[in-house]
């Protein structure tokens, strides 16, 4: 019997969006169909294993997919990503609704799980390895669907060596491997070719791109460079308008990362910079090897490089052993630094991990408290800054319609969500960049409308303009480019 459709759930970080992206194109290059949940044969859980909530959505997922998977005889439910990497075979033993389990370095081999299941064999494929095989996947399949179209996820490294006291991903993930910098141009040359105006590089440190190489003196032979001149290549595609990179690590900002954000004109004025925590002490527990005072100089090169830049952050609230005096460090890191917004987070042990071993548990409502500090000082924050836009121009990369329909939403260089009445864009189709003036600012997103007369943001200077209206134009006042 062969199956025709499939889809994919997916938990987690922008690294397992791009690798359920990667699958859905092997299953459609395989021969299978994309379909929703309720119609599809073969069902694939994409799971994260960063935090403990998302391991126990999984199990109670699972739970429920026993009662999908008897609906319809012969459907397959497949489970992959950073839980399956752990667990492995436990996972088919612990589940007998599962029929395959793959790693994170095992993403090619599911088509042939998926028939091997078909013929009534259960499998897990966990192994790992250094290979550069990983990173050979087929282009885009003609049916592949693009989540948001004009913009596209390209992976340049993965795994991690850092070992962060809190962190499972070294384990889940495994070891820092860089792609050749040649495979990389060519793919973005690719997506450059089939519409795609942004890029958004991957790796879970990855403007740790080819250091190892590079310190080594191998980056010739193994085809990688400095992370900047990457960049740099990147940048140089025409049709590539915004480039963005996410997660970089606070230590691998060398000089010419932080000035390339001034001379590269499709770098995006946004760096997404995880610190966790603006405690040394903490950050020393937790082993991020860096200080709150390099957090700050660090901030304002990457400011002086490039006027207006915004950051953004991800924090950790009670880490063990962190007191008020640690916490309140946050807080000012928070304000010094000036963060834009950030993810926040109650920690929580993960197995496996030394910060998991670590004595002086912060309670429960202490923990709670203090996230609720540090999210209300972000929030007055974030309005701070989307306040300070009003009255400038952006150019917004419409992704799709808001919740409310007659709203389109979309995002600026900065990474911030504008809104726009659709109205007033009655030709704009997501994928279209099209600018506009900030007419108003809410405590998350920015609303725009039609008006090219207004002043330019500060950090706009480096923006390509697009002055000249076009025919085509949903007005004479609004500039939609590519
Ligand atoms: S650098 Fe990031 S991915 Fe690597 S161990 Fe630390 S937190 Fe985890």
């Amino acid at each position: 019997m062969a199956f025709r459709s499939f889809a994919i759930r997916t938990f987690g970080c922008q690294m397992n969006v791009h690798d359920s992206d990667k699958l859905a194109n092997l299953l459609l290059h395989a021969g299978y169909a994309a379909a929703e949940p309720d119609d599809a044969d073969v069902l694939v859980v994409n799971t994260c294993s960063i935090r403990e909530k998302a391991e126990h959505k999984l199990y109670s997922d699972l739970g429920l997919l026993r009662r999908w998977k008897a609906a319809r005889e012969g459907r397959l439910i497949g489970v992959g990503g950073c839980v399956a990497q752990q667990e492995g075979d436990a996972l088919l033993a612990r589940f007998p609704q599962l029929d395959f389990v793959f790693g994170t370095h095992n993403l090619r081999h599911v088509p042939a799980m998926v028939r091997a299941a078909e013929a009534g064999q259960r499998s897990a494929d966990v192994s790992t390895s250094r290979s550069l095989d990983r990173f050979d996947l087929p282009e885009r399949h003609p049916q592949f669907e693009a989540s948001t179209p004009g913009r596209a996820f390209l992976t340049v490294m993965e795994g991690c060596d850092m070992f962060c006291t809190f962190c499972i991903v070294p384990t889940t993930r495994g070891r820092e491997v860089s792609r050749p910098a040649d495979a990389i141009v060519c793919e973005a040359e690719d997506l450059a070719a089939r519409g795609v105006v942004e890029l958004v590089l991957l790796g879970q440190t990855v403007n740790a791109y080819g250091r190892h190489d590079v310190r080594r003196g191998h980056a010739s032979s193994n085809g990688t460079m400095r992370f900047s001149a990457l960049l740099a290549r990147l940048a140089a595609i025409p049709g590539i308008e915004r480039i963005r990179y996410t997660s970089p690590h606070p230590l691998f900002f060398d000089e010419a990362l932080v000035a390339a954000h001034g001379d590269l004109a499709p770098l995006c004025p946004h760096v997404h910079l995880p610190v966790q925590s603006g405690s040394d002490a903490v950050l020393a527990r937790m082993r991020r090897r860096y200080t709150g005072d390099d957090v700050r100089r660090l901030a304002e090169s990457l400011r002086r490089a490039r006027p207006g830049l915004v950051l953004t952050t991800d924090l950790i609230v009670g880490f063990p052993g962190e007191t008020d005096a640690e916490f309140e460090a946050t807080l000012r890191l928070v304000r010094d630094a000036g963060f834009v917004d950030a993810f926040s987070f109650k920690y929580s042990p993960r197995p496996g991990t030394p910060a998991a071993g670590l004595p002086d548990a912060v309670a429960e409502e202490v923990a709670q408290a203090r996230l609720e500090a540090l999210q209300a000082q972000v929030r007055a924050q974030t309005l701070a800054y989307h306040r300070s836009r009003v009255g400038g121009e952006a150019d917004v990369l419409i992704e799709g319609r808001s919740r409310r329909a007659q709203q389109l939403a979309g995002r600026d260089p900065w990474h911030r969500v504008v809104n726009v009445a659709a109205e007033h864009f009655p030709d704009v189709a997501p994928g279209q960049i099209v600018r506009v003036r900030i007419a108003e600012a809410t405590p998350h997103s920015l609303i725009g409308e039609p008006d090219a007369s207004a002043g330019a943001h500060p950090g706009s200077r480096n923006l390509p303009v697009a002055s000249v209206p076009e025919s085509g134009f949903a007005s004479g006042a609004v500039a939609i480019r590519r």
